[in-house]
């Protein structure tokens, strides 16, 4: 998320075992223990691609580990989003999605608001004009999240309009 040192996307492999590594470091200073279920969610994440949610995160969990909780999941997320492993969303209907972090860039969000899809992309020109619109006022960026909503090529083409947002990472 933010503005300056953006780093150029790295092999999921790297990126995993980098992100283990700042997990485990971020634990050992909070003095909390190692955890095997709590291992389960962190592995799961970080093989899941694209914006899911704690529910969506519990199924995927649980086919491989079916004693894992919600609670378990939820709290493992905040820990991953506490240490800068996840980014948080909530795309317009209270519900927390993540993604991962580490080995992709910086990117804003397009918003299906008919069939819940999410799209992302990146526009240097955009990047620009935010950061020139916050030097005229003398702000300073820590970061910055751009979301528009709407409908997607498929909606559009489909003729949908809003219907159950959230259904589609
Ligand atoms: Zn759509
Ligand atoms: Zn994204």
């Amino acid at each position: 998320m933010t503005m300056k040192g953006r780093t150029p996307p790295r092999s999921q492999r790297d990126a995993c075992a980098e992100a283990k590594a700042r997990l485990a470091a971020h634990l050992s200073r909070a003095g909390l223990k190692h955890s095997h279920p709590r291992e389960a969610v962190v592995d799961a994440f970080l093989t899941t691609a694209g914006h899911v949610s704690v529910e969506e995160l519990t199924a995927i969990v649980r086919r491989r580990s079916p004693a894992v909780g919600h609670t378990t999941v939820y709290r493992a997320m905040k820990l991953l989003a506490d240490c800068g492993l996840a980014a948080a969303h909530d795309f317009g209907n209270g519900r927390t999605r993540y993604e991962r972090t580490l080995e992709k860039s910086h990117h804003d969000h397009l918003v299906c608001t008919g069939c819940g899809a999410i799209l992302e992309f990146e526009d240097q020109g955009i990047e620009k004009l935010q950061e020139d619109a916050a030097r005229r006022h003398g702000f300073e960026i820590a970061s910055h999240k751009l979301e528009l909503y709407g409908r997607c090529a498929d909606c559009v083409a489909a003729g949908r309009s809003r219907a159950s947002v959230g259904s589609r990472a």
